[in-house]
């Protein structure tokens, strides 16, 4: 058993943060004490008096193979896709080259304090494959999908329906699972280069495997007019992959921006989860999802990095952006960025936050220069989601392991 000293905080109340001095964590990375005081029986003692620890960063939504294609000035989404990000795409046909950008992606995610990330990969079966052993090695909890297209986009980046099923199959019955830590998402990439048939393929196979789906709903509204003049019968764009079967308990949406509330009513009665990545939607010029009209509707809201269009890795540079899309408190705003992701997982009795029983899942942050970690709990953390960044983490845990921390890169620079 190891007992880590810091202030302790941890959101599964958006409007007042649960704060511990001692958290002390099994053999097993499980959460077996959380107090105030000194507890009786420590095991190994470990002083981040001067930090603080968070719980984990979840990173609802990513694309690994956009990693070097961020901050690719454009002028609309789908003049983005076709001009840096299809071709950057088509790049990962080969497996080494995939390897060397998914070990470095994996490495950048936990030095920003990520510890659960939910990914795109490319639209090949081999980097996806690849992707899981890179997010295996690196002790990182992942969701990761193959991205589908079969329509709307250069020949050597789509695949076919039957494809697609084989694919899934092959990826998933190996990986979805394993070790408690990765699991497989069907990856549609977006009703705009998905047809129909390939959708409805892609449900079924998730339905009968239980996995996850993940899409990009909604995003702006040149996007949004393909869409109507693709499946001109659908009453919205929701409505398309609802008639597909993709929505559901285990389905994240990215984006959802311009939705009516009959559409986030669709997504609430099917119990699908949105993934809400403002610093993208910034980039783009997307719009700004409307945070209360979603939560209104019950809706339950992650936040993602959307790297490549999000520039940002840094989930505390992202969280500036969701307070510059939505006024909410500091508390509110870790609590979406932590048991919101949770959330949207159904992991929320796992992850998420710091509580006796949970899987170990923490940042260790340095809030200095921004603040001392003395500081009024409520000024401190303005001070992380307005300008931090990785600069300020410290260390990053996944089940009580240890996968990487600064002194340990000084040691040994
Ligand atoms: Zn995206």
């Amino acid at each position: 058993m190891r007992t880590y000293r810091a202030r302790i905080l941890s959101f599964e109340n958006p409007s007042s943060p649960a704060e511990y001095r001692y958290m002390s964590v099994d053999d097993e990375g499980r959460i077996v004490g959380l107090s105030r005081g000194k507890p009786a029986i420590t095991g190994e003692l470990v002083d981040y008096s001067e930090y603080l620890i968070l719980p984990g960063f979840i990173d609802a939504h990513i694309h690994l193979p956009q990693l070097h294609k961020r901050a690719m000035v454009s002028d609309s989404l789908l003049e983005w896709l076709e001009r840096y990000i299809f071709p950057a795409e088509m790049e990962f046909s080969d497996a080494d080259f995939a390897r060397k950008v998914a070990r470095e992606f994996f490495s950048t995610l936990i030095r920003n304090g990520t510890t659960t990330a939910v990914v795109y990969s490319s639209p090949h079966r081999g980097a996806t494959e690849v992707a899981f052993e890179e997010a295996m090695k690196s002790g990182m909890r992942t969701v990761i999908g193959q991205v589908l297209m079969d329509m709307n986009g250069p020949e050597e980046l789509l695949t076919t329906p039957e494809r697609a099923a084989s694919d899934i199959r092959a990826v998933a019955s190996r990986w979805h699972g394993f070790d408690g830590r990765l699991f497989y998402a069907v990856t549609p990439r977006f009703a705009v280069s998905c047809s129909m048939e390939l959708m409805r393929t892609a449900s079924e196979v998730a339905d009968r495997m239980g996995l996850y789906v993940q899409t990009h709903l909604s995003e702006q509204m040149g996007e949004i007019e393909e869409v109507r003049k693709l499946f001109p019968w659908a009453k919205s764009y929701t409505d398309v992959y609802h008639e597909a079967g993709l929505l559901g308990e285990r389905t994240v949406v990215g984006h959802a921006i311009h939705l009516s509330d009959r559409e986030r009513a669709i997504l609430a009665r099917t119990g699908t989860k949105v993934a809400h990545c403002p610093s993208s939607n910034f980039f783009l010029h997307s719009g700004v999802m409307d945070l209360r009209a979603h939560e209104r509707l019950g809706l339950t809201v992650a936040l993602g990095s959307d790297v490549g269009a999000g520039p940002f890795l840094s989930m505390l540079e992202v969280l500036r952006d969701a307070y510059y899309a939505n006024a909410m408190s500091p508390a509110k705003a870790f609590h979406l960025l932590t048991m919101g992701g949770a959330r949207a997982l159904g992991m929320e009795d796992r992850i998420g936050s710091l509580e006796v029983g949970k899987e170990a899942d923490f940042v260790v942050i340095n809030p200095e220069p921004l603040a001392e970690a003395g500081e009024d709990v409520e000024v401190l953390l303005s001070r992380l989601m307005i300008l931090g960044d990785e600069r300020n983490v410290a260390a990053t845990y996944v089940r009580g392991r240890e996968l990487w921390a600064q002194h340990q890169n000084e040691r040994k620079g």
